[in-house]
């Protein structure tokens, strides 16, 4: 970072929506993976004399999250004609908003790992169309009609990041909040979130705007955070030699080089020739909308992290790894659940201690942040598409915490549940691998081993305290797992010493 320059930083991040249609046609919203031309009509490939249809559901969804967001909801907004010049945009202009959008100013508070804390203020929020895509295949270029039409959300903050990672950062917490709120799934690898990164820098001390650079639809946010920090390198050095950025102009990124490349000078707002979209009528947001929409908004990422620290004593690592996914978070609330009116039961008159509790919900963190994030991340399946239900992991915890099965046994019904579904219980009955606690039990095998193993029980009798360790490591493989420890090596202690 430079010492001599403030980093000024705002970022345009078109979010795609999971409506069930287009945005003012009846095709299908979902064309990721359709042959190419095959998931359009007359509307969204802008034949002419067809009529848009605005799709509510995708005004909901502004609405939905611009409310969580804290914005101010427009009373009435219009839709625009944005005029330009492609060819994946047969109609010649992008149906977007302009004077009056959904939904102006609005914050988010992000945190960074160091617990610190920054603001990201917006301008504004509008919906628009997408347009179709270009094909290359060598010296050739086909469009592809599919997208054109899918309803955006374009989100515009204020220049007020003052970092390549606060950027990063903040593009994390609005991918987790558009999930949360529901209205994306957020897929960057097919492109369901989209980023332009305007850039400048300025004497530190000074308060006016330099002309921007603006580095355009980026896919990642690495990437994102690569392409500001050359940016940052590569201004730096025209201010030192007097020739800073005097222009507004648009750069791509090189993702092999990691640099960014001059496109154009930018066009200025007036090349557009924005005007009211005549065949759309404004849409009028009442109080009632308002207030419903308040009313039915989810728990926030934030409140969310901040009461699973409070309610079930998790530390803030913890709270935020369970809350970063809402679907994960709402698992381990249920398991926990399922595990506290299983201790319940014991003894419904007694309420449950505290510290029982805080046992209870750690060891379901442990087993959730362990062995259910390590398969989810090989596996890339989401918590929906595990094999065992809430109840099964539930289950396995409770045997685990109860000691009827050791850990080991504990990891090998898991695979097994991943594999078949099946109950924990079942398995375990089928698996022979129940924890044995009766001392007789354990005792023959203790005979046994201590027959078999003549030398470590000199050994031990010698003073090499080592010894038992390994006798009791026996016991344990003799029984597979199942002997609980502590008990063999009570049983151990007492025959050695006959
Ligand atoms: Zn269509
Ligand atoms: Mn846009």
């Amino acid at each position: 970072m430079s010492e001599q320059y403030d980093v000024v930083i705002g970022l345009e991040i078109h979010v795609q929506l999971n409506t069930k249609s287009k945005l003012f046609c009846a095709c299908s919203n979902d064309s990721y993976e359709a042959t190419p031309n095959t998931n359009i009509c007359p509307i969204c490939t802008g034949h002419p004399g067809t009529l848009p249809v605005l799709n509510e559901q995708a005004v909901e969804s502004i609405l939905r999250l611009g409310t969580a967001l804290g914005c101010e909801l427009a009373d009435e907004s219009l839709f625009a004609r944005k005029h330009y010049f492609y060819p994946d945009l047969p109609k010649g202009y992008q149906i977007s908003q302009y004077e009056t959008p959904f939904c102006t100013g609005g914050s988010m508070l992000v945190e960074r790992p160091d617990g610190s804390e920054f603001t990201v203020t917006f301008e504004r929020l509008h919906l628009e169309e997408d347009a179709g895509k270009l094909v290359h295949k060598g010296r050739v270029s086909h469009v592809d009609l599919n997208r054109a039409g899918t309803p955006l959300i374009e989100c515009v903050t204020d220049p007020v990041i003052a970092s390549p990672s606060d950027a990063r950062l903040f593009l994390q917490s609005l991918r987790q909040l558009v999930r949360y709120v529901g209205v994306s799934e957020a897929d960057m690898q097919k492109g369901h979130l989209r980023c332009d990164a305007n850039i400048s820098l300025r004497p530190v001390g000074e308060t006016t705007l330099y002309p921007k650079t603006e580095i355009k639809n980026v896919n990642s946010f690495r990437f994102v955070e690569q392409a500001l920090e050359y940016e940052i390198e590569r201004q730096t050095a025209l201010w030192k030699a007097g020739t800073p950025v005097d222009t507004p102009t648009t750069r791509g990124y090189n993702e092999s080089t990691g640099e960014t490349v001059e496109q154009r000078r930018k066009e200025g707002q007036a090349d557009y020739r924005y005007f009211p979209e005549p065949d759309l009528p404004p849409v009028t947001v009442h109080d009632d909308w308002r207030s419903a929409l308040q009313r039915h908004l989810p728990e926030l990422p934030r409140a969310k992290k901040q009461r699973f620290m409070r309610r079930f004593g998790l530390s803030k690592e913890q709270a935020n790894l369970l809350t970063d996914d809402r679907d994960v978070a709402n698992v381990y609330e249920g398991v926990v659940s399922e595990l506290t009116e299983w201790v319940d039961s014991f003894d419904p008159e007694q309420d449950i201690l505290p510290e029982e509790s805080q046992r209870l919900t750690q060891a379901a963190a442990k087993w959730f942040i362990g062995p259910l994030f390590r398969h989810l991340k090989d596996s890339g399946r989401t918590i929906h598409q595990l094999s065992p239900t809430l109840e099964n992991i539930a289950e396995l915890i409770a045997l685990q915490y109860n000691g009827d099965i050791s850990s080991s046994a504990a990891q090998t019904i898991w695979d097994v549940m991943l594999e078949t579904g099946q109950d924990p219980s079942q398995i375990k009955e089928e698996k022979g691998l129940g924890q044995i606690q009766d001392l007789s039990a354990i005792q023959s095998v203790v005979d046994t081993v201590v027959s078999t193993h003549a030398d470590a029980v000199a050994d031990y009798k010698g003073g090499k305290e080592q010894s038992l360790q390994f006798l009791v490591g026996q016991v344990m493989k003799e029984t597979r797992g199942a002997a609980d420890p502590e008990k063999a090596r009570e049983a151990l202690l007492q025959t050695l010493r006959k």
